[in-house]
Formats: structure tokens, C-alpha cells, sequence
């Protein structure tokens, strides 16, 4: 049995059976066998199905809302904003279903007509983080739904619950066993069954780097395609030129959601050296403005991190930043609420080599570094193996082409702190992953291009 704890006081607030690794094999086989017919569906079907899901779940979206707050400690506000991005996933996928175009090719022979259609990859499997326990699972699966595809998918072990309360709506609307099937347990052994079962077609995996690479590798043997939506290192820049209270807002919206514990969340900030003390001044007054609770209540509040291992993370990066000379100029250590609460902290005199700089912070910490141009502000936000977002903020048009031109990330943001919504291309680079999600570029991943040619016109 799997016990899933609110990080908030460590009370119990569900449970789920495991699957043994016989049980994933009868998943995966009834993902296997439901692909027939579900791919063979009109598209206008699935839609319809896709919708009524869509429609269940928003009826019982404070059910949703309370439960994500009890099992992943982010605030009723949070939740439900993810809960609206994760429904806008399923309405858009159900309209998506219906524009899967292919295309017609110029002949290159007078008898015959050359066609391009797209096909559903197969049975396919996902994995997925607690960060985001709701959207993370609606992204994935309404888009492989959507495209003709089944998919057995496995939730991270801290959040389970949104995602068997997901499953349950997704029955109640119609769809069947094997289109959609969830499953935890062994997270190793979950892993090696999924990925070397060859009649899987695909794996499309939110969480580490590391854990991505491993999976890549296993995928290797039976040549799966792929989604990876791995870790990040977002640069967050904001130039002397920048209107420095929208810059504030939008990097405090930005790091503090769910405590900072988001792949695009800013996790170096630099700051040009010009404003930069007055930029760290009006930074500190506005995070003093915002509480640390448990996450029940309607403003918005950091929460709790999500478990011992994530909050001893965030404790020891910050206690290596302060041993190698860093400025704690607000908060530093632990919440005197205790558990896993960690105060705002903003710390400057970092060096670009620190654990700090060089690692996914994951908690409700500004690192804050001085530049001096803009030549050398791209070079040092560049100087990461990872590629998934980066923000700056400037006035100047041309700054802000250039910018977008050379740093290395699938998403460049200017002058905003908002990243993510349904119709854009959600992913990275480098190796922060590699495939994309929301959009019509989303359903993409799900389908493969198959080359028809109809000769014979002469006979
Ligand atoms: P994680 O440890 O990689 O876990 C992610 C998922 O992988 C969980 O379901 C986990 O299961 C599972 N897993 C762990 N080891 C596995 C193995 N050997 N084989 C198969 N599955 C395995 O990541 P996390 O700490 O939960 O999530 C945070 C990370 O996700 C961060 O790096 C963050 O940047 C990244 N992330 C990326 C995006 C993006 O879109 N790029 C979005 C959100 C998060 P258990 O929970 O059962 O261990």
C-alpha cells in the first residue's frame, strides 16, 4: 500500500494499492489490446468522450482543488489555476482530435497520386512528476487520447490521488479500461517494464534529468520515440532599461509558485549593476509582503516543500552558498512553522560556479547575481547544460531580438513572468529534453507520418 502524507503537517491523507510487477503487465496489456478500437474511432468520437471527461472533471473541481492542496501542499489558488490549465488541455486536445491533417505531395509519376497521412504511434506510456499532479497528467494523456492512442501512465508517488480521481472521471465519461489506465509501484521496475516492452511505442516522461537519461537508455533497445520534459536552470535577466516594478512582479509570480518548486522557475537572476541594489531593495519588500502557511486558504501563500528529500536539498544549497561567502539579505534557513516550511530567502554574492548557480534550486530561493552588459549576460546564461526557459526584461526592441535569437532555451519570455498556457510549444533544449507539448505542434508526438503512393491510374 502506498500512504500519501500532507507535507503540510505530515497527516495521512490517502492511500492506493501498488501494483506488483505482474499487475503492470496486465496494464500495459489491456493499454495493448484497447488500441484497435480506439484508434480506429471516428476523430469526432474521441472528441466527444475527450469533452464529457473535460466536463466531469470541472464539475468537481474543488474536490480537485482541496485534494491536490492536502496531497502536494501548493495553495487552493494555485491548484485551482492549475486545474483550469489542465482542463484547457483536455477541451483543446478534443477540438485537436478533429484537425489531424495530412498531405497531398505533386506527383512524380502521371499514374499515381502520393498521399501523406498520420497515424496514431500506438499503445503508449507516460510518467510523471508531483509538481504539477493534475496538468502534468491531462497534457499527456488527452493528447495521446486525442490522436488515436492508449496510454497506461504512471503519477509520481507523492501525488497519486489526483491522478486515480482523474481516472475515475475518465471512466464515468466513457472512457474504457485500457485507453487510459494509471498505475504506481516500484518506480525502477515500472520503468524497465514500460520502456522495454516493445508493443509500447512511445514514452513520454516529465521529471530529472537523470531519470530521463536513464529511461532514454533503456528506450534504446526497441527504439521507442520520445518526450522528454526534463530539468531546467532558467537565467531571469533584467537590464537597467526594464520597468523594474513589472520585473518584480513578474519574478516573484514566477519563483514563488508552488515554492519554487517549477522546471521554469527562475533559478538565476541577474541583474544589471546599475540598479541592481535598488532592484534587491524593492525585491525584499515585496516577498516580505507574502505569507508562509499551509495552503487552505484563499490568498495566495508559500507552501511546504514537498518532501524531506526536497527540503534537505534546498537546506544544504543554502548552507554551501553561505559557507562559500553569500549575503543572506531575507530569510536563509528553515520556517519557524517547522516541517517542511523553508523561509523566502534572497541571497546575493554568489559565484556562476556554486552549487546554487549550477543546480535546480527547487524551493522558494532568489539567487541573485550582478552583470554588467548584455554581451556578458548572455554568455554567462547560456553557461548550463540545461535549455527550457529563460526571461529577461528590457525596453529596448532590438535587446529583445537579439535576445530572443541567442539564448539557448525552447522558451524565451520577455517582459513577462508567465510562461505557460495551452497553445503554445511547452519544452526544451540542450538537456533539458527534447519534444513539445500543448499546441498543434503537442499532438505531433503522438502520430507517424506514413508515405502512401497509389499507382495503377493507367490499368
Ligand atoms: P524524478 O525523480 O525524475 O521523478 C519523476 C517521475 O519519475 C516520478 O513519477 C518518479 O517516480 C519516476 N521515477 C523515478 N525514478 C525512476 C526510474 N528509475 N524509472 C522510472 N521512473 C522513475 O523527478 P521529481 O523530483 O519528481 O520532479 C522534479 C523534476 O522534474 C525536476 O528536475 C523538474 O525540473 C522536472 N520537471 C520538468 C518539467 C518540464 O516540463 N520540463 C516539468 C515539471 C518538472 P516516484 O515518484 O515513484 O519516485
Amino acid at each position: 500500500m502506498l500512504v500519501v502524507y500532507n507535507p503540510a503537517d505530515g497527516s495521512e491523507v490517502g492511500r492506493v494499492a501498488k501494483s506488483n510487477a505482474a499487475q503492470v503487465k496486465a496494464a500495459v496489456d489491456r493499454t495493448c489490446a484497447a488500441f484497435p478500437e480506439w484508434s480506429s474511432k471516428l476523430a469526432s468520437e474521441r472528441s466527444d468522450i475527450l469533452r464529457r471527461w473535460h466536463d466531469s472533471v470541472k464539475d468537481d473541481k474543488e474536490a480537485f482543488a482541496e485534494l491536490m492542496c492536502r496531497e502536494n501542499g501548493k495553495c487552493l489558488s494555485e491548484a485551482r489555476g492549475e486545474i483550469d490549465y489542465g482542463l484547457g488541455f483536455i477541451e483543446w486536445y478534443a477540438e485537436e482530435a478533429k484537425r489531424v491533417y495530412g498531405d497531398t505531395i505533386p506527383t512524380h509519376d502521371k499514374n499515381a497520386n502520393v498521399v501523406v497521412t498520420k497515424e496514431a504511434i500506438g499503445p503508449v506510456a507516460a510518467i510523471t512528476p508531483w509538481n504539477f499532479p493534475f496538468m502534468m497528467i491531462t497534457r499527456k494523456v488527452a493528447t495521446a487520447l486525442a490522436a488515436g492512442c492508449t496510454m497506461v501512465i504512471k503519477p509520481a508517488e507523492d501525488t497519486p490521488l489526483t491522478a486515480f480521481k482523474l481516472l475515475e472521471h475518465a471512466r464515468k465519461a466513457g472512457i474504457p479500461e485500457g485507453v487510459f489506465e494509471v498505475i504506481v509501484g516500484d518506480p525502477k521496475e515500472i520503468g524497465l517494464i514500460l520502456t522495454g516492452d516493445p508493443r509500447i511505442r512511445k514514452i513520454s516522461f516529465t521529471g530529472s534529468t537523470g531519470v530521463g537519461k536513464l529511461l532514454a537508455s533503456q528506450c534504446a533497445a526497441t527504439v521507442k520515440k520520445m518526450t522528454l520534459e526534463l530539468g531546467g536552470n532558467a537565467p531571469f535577466i533584467v537590464f537597467q532599461d526594464a520597468n523594474i516594478e513589472e520585473a518584480i512582479k513578474g519574478l516573484v509570480g514566477a519563483k514563488l509558485r508552488n515554492s519554487g518548486q517549477v522546471c521554469i522557475s527562475p533559478n538565476r537572476i541577474f541583474v544589471q549593476n546599475t540598479i541592481f541594489e535598488d532592484f534587491v531593495k524593492r525585491l525584499k519588500e515585496s516577498v516580505a509582503r507574502i505569507d508562509v502557511d499551509q495552503g487552505m486558504r484563499e490568498d495566495f501563500v508559500v507552501g511546504p516543500l514537498v518532501n524531506q528529500t526536497g527540503f534537505d536539498k534546498v537546506v544544504s544549497l543554502v548552507e554551501q552558498a553561505k559557507a562559500a561567502g553569500a549575503k543572506v539579505l531575507m530569510g536563509g534557513k528553515p520556517h519557524a512553522k517547522g516541517g517542511l516550511f523553508y523561509e523566502p530567502t534572497v541571497l546575493t554574492g554568489l559565484q556562476d560556479d556554486s552549487p546554487l548557480a549550477t543546480s535546480e534550486i527547487f524551493g522558494p530561493v532568489f539567487a541573485i547575481y550582478s552583470f554588467k552588459d548584455e554581451e556578458e549576460v548572455i554568455a554567462r546564461a547560456n553557461q548550463t547544460e540545461f535549455g527550457l526557459v529563460a526571461y529577461a526584461y528590457t525596453s529596448a526592441l532590438g535587446r529583445s531580438l537579439r535576445l530572443s535569437r541567442q539564448l539557448e532555451a525552447g522558451m524565451v519570455i520577455l517582459n513577462s513572468g508567465s510562461v505557460g498556457t495551452v497553445s503554445i510549444p511547452f519544452g526544451g533544449i540542450k538537456q533539458s529534453g527534447y519534444g513539445r507539448e500543448g499546441s498543434y505542434y503537442g499532438i505531433e508526438e503522438y502520430v507517424h507520418v506514413k508515405y502512401v503512393l497509389m499507382a495503377g491510374a493507367q490499368f
